[in-house]
């Protein structure tokens, strides 16, 4: 026998071996896990994943602090690497070229909502992790792992500008800010708060100086003062002291507040112009409150923002790319224990400005 006929007798194999990080449950280290990611379809492309950025929602999913967490969980969905593979009716990618992949891995493509580029509220959304495929059925893994297979249309394309570490967390970060940025249309007339200098806090601080807008930053870290500064904030308070708190009252046009644990918005409202835009991307456990007497004179939009579609992710990629914006990193290596080190300095918000895990090196 020929090696052709060899080969030819040989079944095509009809996945592709992965590993990855997963944790067993909410209580549980993070582990080696070898799993399986599907050939590429005619529509997919294959990426060699070589970073991922660690989102606060890692953390809030892993330790099951939303009540949905399905494990093993392979967490991450701020993805860059290199295209390895494409199918054979993919046409916006080659071979080589660099990728992102985000929170979503696929949709119905046919509602209401998929028809206007609003993939993230499909009822049907297949989210990178924590979730299933279009057939409920089976498990998706994210990106602390070495490869991924995905629909075209959920895969960015990285500008050439922009290094891979860096831009990583733009796949979730940024568009997270840029989404509701856009949508309040900000420009240089926009009084804008940013609450919480963390992952989402500092890219939505470069996004919004990138625009035109006037900057202010609301912390709860007198530690992070010069830093706003250099990202591009113009004023920075600290939101325990009353007296600077005092000196932005009722200034704001939009307050994007980026916080991941419970905390009181009342002071925080107070900073809008009347009828001003408040809108919460944090996504902590418990509910806000509002007092009655905020909203009878304040009269603020309070309002809310999930990720962005791919139209739109794509087109906050191109903005950074023009822009040359990146995000502030602390690139560190992919183990259990660098993994959960990291996660419990994002958790005392500790980091600068966002983790990001050197995936290609992990799983050489
Ligand atoms: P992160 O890097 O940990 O930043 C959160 C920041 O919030 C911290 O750096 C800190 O900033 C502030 N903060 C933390 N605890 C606080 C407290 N008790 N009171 C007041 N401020 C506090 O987190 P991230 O990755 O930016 O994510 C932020 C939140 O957004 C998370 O809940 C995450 O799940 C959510 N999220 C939502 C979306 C979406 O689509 N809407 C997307 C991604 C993430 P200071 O030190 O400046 O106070
Ligand atoms: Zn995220
Ligand atoms: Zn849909």
């Amino acid at each position: 026998m020929t090696s052709k006929q060899a080969a030819a007798n040989t079944p095509s194999p009809i996945s592709i071996a992965a590993k990855g990080y997963a944790v067993d449950s909410e209580s549980t280290p993070f582990k080696l896990f070898n799993f399986e990611r599907r050939m590429p379809a005619a529509d997919d492309v294959v990426i060699r994943i070589h970073y991922c950025g660690i989102c606060h929602s890692d953390i809030h999913q892993v330790y099951n602090e939303w009540h949905s967490s399905k494990y093993p969980m392979v967490p991450g969905h701020e993805i860059t690497g290199v295209v390895e593979q494409v199918g054979s009716s993919v046409k916006g990618f080659r071979v080589g070229d660099h990728a992102g992949v985000g929170c979503m891995v696929d949709s119905c493509r046919k509602c209401a909502t998929c028809k206007k580029d609003i993939e993230q509220v499909c009822g049907d959304l297949c989210l990178t992790y924590n979730s299933t495929e279009l057939d409920k059925v089976t498990p998706t893994y994210g990106g602390y792992s070495n490869l991924i297979t995905v629909k075209e249309h959920f895969v960015c394309k990285i500008p050439k500008n922009l290094p891979l570490d860096a831009a990583a967390p733009l796949l979730c970060a940024g568009i997270t800010t840029y989404s509701p940025l856009r949508r309040y249309k900000v420009d240089k007339h926009t009084q804008l708060g940013i609450v919480g200098l963390g992952g989402l806090g500092h890219i939505g601080v470069k996004l919004g100086a990138a625009m035109g807008a006037h900057v202010t930053v609301i912390s709860t870290s007198e530690s992070k003062r010069d830093d706003a500064m250099k990202l591009g904030a113009k004023v920075f308070i600290v939101s325990k002291d009353d007296e600077q708190m005092k000196t932005v009252a009722n200034s704001l046009d939009l307050i994007i507040d980026t916080v991941s644990a419970p905390h009181d918005v009342g002071p925080l409202l107070n900073l809008l112009k009347f009828e001003g835009v408040y809108c919460v991307v944090g996504a902590p456990t418990k509910p806000l409150e509002v007092g009655a007497f905020t909203l009878l004179m304040k009269r603020p939009t309070i309002t809310g923002s999930g990720i962005g579609g791919m139209k739109e992710t794509q087109e906050m990629l191109d903005f950074c790319g023009k822009h040359n914006i990146t995000c502030d990193i602390e690139k560190i290596d992919a183990t259990p224990e660098t993994i959960k080190a990291a996660y419990d300095r994002t958790v005392k918000a500790d980091v600068k400005y966002r983790f990001v895990l050197d995936i290609l090196n992990a799983f050489k």
